[in-house]
Order: structure tokens, then C-alpha cells, then sequence
């Protein structure tokens, strides 16, 4: 028997797979939690090597998902369990309710009329309904309802202004049965829990931010065309310190490199460089690890007046003597002094950890999937070890050629 490949886990890992399964010949039915297609990419305000646009990437794969009829996918969708064995997986699936359904055009008149507001969160567009729409490139184009903020029939505001019956205030979870032959896990990663590392104050000051926390800010300013304000208080940053190394090489929290977090801040602080001539970017690291093509962002920030690469180990975070901002707390290697200094905002590099996921799979020494161990269960890209998106890509492309073997 013929089963299709399941995949778990639509970020763009995910999504390399299906296309190039489905484009050689082959069924698949692609799962993700969140309710939009894309992951983490998508939430991106630019990414490098090319600081191009998520949507340079992505679009076009949204559109060879669309037309291909060999791919069916859901979204709100998440592995519940799954048994069997190579050849003939049966996975049970948790669907969340969307309170919108397929009939809907993305109008957007429900979350013109819908009262309630999700609360605020760095990087989501503020004000946003609960009745909303995925603020980057949202794949599918469809609307959906916060059913934790949506009052359902005691307000049904929306359903008096759809036309097309799309609105399923009633709509409750669901799950379904998948077979599957093979089994893609591209379920990606998640940012250690800042809220670990206490020098770095992260819970107490809502100026010190993750590095993804800051992306989504960007983002959203690049949305609204507005500007870049802290957290605290509103004001336009001046100086903005990134740390990096926050819990990775640390015997304390993560023992091994992110791999990616350099790039990251080297990324984000030629992106302010570019929009914010007032700005200065300080970058305090252990040594820089850039791979490939991200070589070349270290060049670039180096010869940029206002971006300052300091070698040192960022000791504490305290908040400044000034009425407000933070104090840096780093040992500068070349010079051999302590130093102690104010900055407005801080970007704290995080390292990367493996998303859970109800698989049984060996893991290495630090918790990311391993391969192998099953033929027919396949980890994939950065579940497996933290790289960047090409990496991810290329790998995701090569689990399909593994899926695709009997
Ligand atoms: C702040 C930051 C900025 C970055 N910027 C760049 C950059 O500019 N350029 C670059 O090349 N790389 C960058 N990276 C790395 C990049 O994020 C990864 O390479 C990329 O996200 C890997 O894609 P993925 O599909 O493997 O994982 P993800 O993007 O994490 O996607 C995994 C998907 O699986 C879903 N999922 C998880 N568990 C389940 C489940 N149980 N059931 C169903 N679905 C599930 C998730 O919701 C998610 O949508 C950055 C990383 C960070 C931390």
C-alpha cells in the first residue's frame, strides 16, 4: 500500500519537503500548529544572507503548494500520537477550532465589526481584533477567530456582516486519523526561556528583549512605516547592546553554539544601521561564527562607523543610574578592562532549542532529533541542529529523497 508522506511541522523546512515530494510524483499531507503556514521565516522583518523579504521565498512556495493537488494540508493542526512503523505510520491529529471556514474571502469585514482585542505582545500589530488575519504574508489567505478573546454568540457581530456563511462561532476541536508511509518531523525550533538567566533581568525590564522579540519588532515597524520605540517608555533607542551567546556556550544553560545567533545580530544591527542614522549598534560576543555566505555580514558591519563589535562576555544587565535605560555589565578582551556602560534597549541572542513533539525519536545529548533511527521517521533541518534557512532548505530537500525510498 501507498500511503502519503506525513509532515509535521509547516515552516519552511516543512514546506521544501511537501513541494518536492509532491512535485515527484508523491501524496502529502502537511500538518502545522500555528494557523498559518510559513514558521518562524514568516515572522521574519528580513533575512539574510540577501536581507531580502520573508516573502521572497515563501511566496513562491505558497504558490507551487496551491497548485499542486498532490498536497492537502492543515493548519491548527498538531500531532496528538502516532504508532506503527516504517511503511504504515497511523497518526492521530488535533484540529484547533478556527471559528472561520473555507467559504471565507478575507474581506476582513469580521474584524472591522468584531469589539475585542487580543492582549499586546511584542511584535504583534497593536490593537489587533480578534477576529484577524496573519500580519505577514498569511498562507491560507483566510481570517481567523482568537477563541480565547472571541465572546462567540453573546456578540456574533461578524456573523451579521458575513455574506459568505463563514463565520462558525459554534465550531469546536476535532481530531483526525492520518496514514502515512513515511513521517517528515520539521518541527523546528524554540528560544531558550530567557527568563533563565537572571543576570540578564529579562522578566524584570521590558527593554531587554530575544533577539526574535526584536525581529518581530522590525517587522511590524516595516508593516506600519513607523519607528523603532522601547518598550518602557515610547522614545526612539539610541544605543542598543546585543548579547550574544544568551544560554548558548554556557555549561549552565545550553552547552553548544546556536549557530545562527551571530548572523542574527549582525543582521539586525546592519538593518538599523540602514534605517536609523542616529543609531548605535554594540555587539558584545565570545567570537564571531558565521558560516558561508553570513561571512560576508561581518564585513559589512565592520566597516560601519556606527556598529561597534566588542569581544567579552556580557557579565550582568542592571538598570542604569539614569532615570531609566540599562546598564552593560562586559569584560572587554582588548583591552583588558571592565566596563559599565548605558545603553537604551538590549537584544539578547538566545540559543536555539528543539520543539517538542509527540514522537518517539532518539535525541542527541542536547535534546535535537536524531536520524536513523526508524527508516520511515525522519528528522529534518533545524529539529535535528540549529542552522539557517539555505541549510534548512537544502536539508529538507534531502529528507524528500529519503521519504521518497521504499
Ligand atoms: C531571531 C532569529 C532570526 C533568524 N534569522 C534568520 C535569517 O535572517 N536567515 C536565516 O537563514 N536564518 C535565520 N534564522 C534561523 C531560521 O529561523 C531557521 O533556519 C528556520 O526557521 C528553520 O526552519 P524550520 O522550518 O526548520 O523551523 P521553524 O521555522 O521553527 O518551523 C517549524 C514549524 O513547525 C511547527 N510545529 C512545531 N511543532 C509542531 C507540532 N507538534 N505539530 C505541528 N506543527 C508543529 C511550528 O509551529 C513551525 O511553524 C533565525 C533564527 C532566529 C532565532
Amino acid at each position: 500500500m501507498n500511503f502519503p508522506t506525513l509532515i509535521i511541522g509547516g515552516g519552511i523546512s516543512g514546506i521544501t519537503s511537501a513541494v518536492e515530494l509532491a512535485e515527484a510524483g508523491q501524496e502529502v499531507v502537511l500538518i502545522e500548529k500555528d494557523n498559518y503556514l510559513g514558521g518562524n521565516v514568516s515572522h521574519f522583518n528580513n533575512y539574510f544572507p540577501k536581507l531580502c523579504p520573508p516573502s521572497c521565498g515563501l511566496e513562491i512556495n505558497y504558490r507551487r503548494i496551491r497548485s499542486n493537488p498532490r498536497i492537502s494540508y492543515y493548519t491548527g493542526a498538531s500531532l496528538k500520537n502516532i504508532c506503527g512503523s516504517d511503511g504504515d505510520y497511523r497518526a492521530t491529529i488535533l484540529l484547533s477550532p478556527r471559528l472561520i471556514n473555507n467559504n471565507c474571502t478575507s474581506c476582513g469585514l469580521c474584524a472591522d465589526v468584531c469589539p475585542e482585542l487580543r492582549p499586546e505582545k511584542l511584535g504583534r500589530t497593536a490593537g489587533e481584533k480578534a477576529a484577524f488575519i496573519n500580519n505577514g504574508l498569511p498562507f491560507p489567505m483566510k481570517y481567523c477567530i482568537d477563541p480565547e478573546v472571541c465572546l462567540r454568540e453573546e456578540c456574533a457581530k461578524c456573523m451579521e456582516v458575513c455574506d459568505y456563511n463563514a463565520i462558525q462561532l459554534n465550531a469546536s476541536a476535532a481530531e483526525v486519523e492520518i496514514q502515512a508511509g513515511k513521517v517528515i518531523v520539521a518541527t523546528g525550533w524554540v528560544l531558550y526561556d530567557a527568563k533563565r538567566i537572571e543576570n540578564f533581568r529579562y522578566s524584570e525590564e521590558s527593554d531587554v528583549v530575544t533577539n526574535m522579540e526584536f525581529e518581530r519588532m522590525l517587522a511590524e515597524c516595516t508593516r506600519e512605516n513607523s519607528k523603532l520605540t522601547r518598550p518602557s517608555d515610547g522614545k526612539t533607542p539610541q544605543r542598543i547592546a546585543f548579547i550574544q551567546c544568551a544560554g548558548s556556550r554556557d555549561v549552565k544553560h545550553l552547552p553548544y553554539c546556536s549557530a545562527v545567533c551571530c548572523s542574527v545580530s549582525l543582521k539586525h544591527a546592519l538593518t538599523l544601521e540602514a534605517a536609523y542614522p542616529e543609531l548605535l549598534a554594540e555587539i558584545f560576543y565570545i567570537d564571531m561564527r558565521l558560516s558561508g555566505r553570513n561571512e560576508k555580514l561581518l564585513k559589512q558591519a565592520e566597516d560601519k562607523e556606527r556598529i561597534i563589535l566588542t569581544k567579552g562576555k556580557v557579565g550582568r544587565i542592571s538598570p542604569s543610574d539614569q532615570e531609566t535605560g540599562l546598564r552593560v555589565e562586559v569584560e572587554d578582551i582588548a583591552s583588558g578592562r571592565k566596563r559599565q556602560d548605558a545603553f537604551d534597549m538590549v537584544v539578547l541572542a538566545m540559543g536555539l532549542t528543539p520543539a517538542p513533539v509527540a514522537v518517539e525519536m532518539k535525541k542527541n545529548e542536547y535534546g535535537f532529533y536524531l536520524p536513523g533511527q526508524s527508516s520511515g521517521l525522519i528528522p529534518t533541518a533545524s529539529c535535528k541542529r540549529p542552522m539557517d534557512v539555505s541549510s534548512s532548505v537544502k536539508d529538507a530537500t534531502a529528507s524528500a529523497l529519503k521519504a521518497m525510498q521504499k
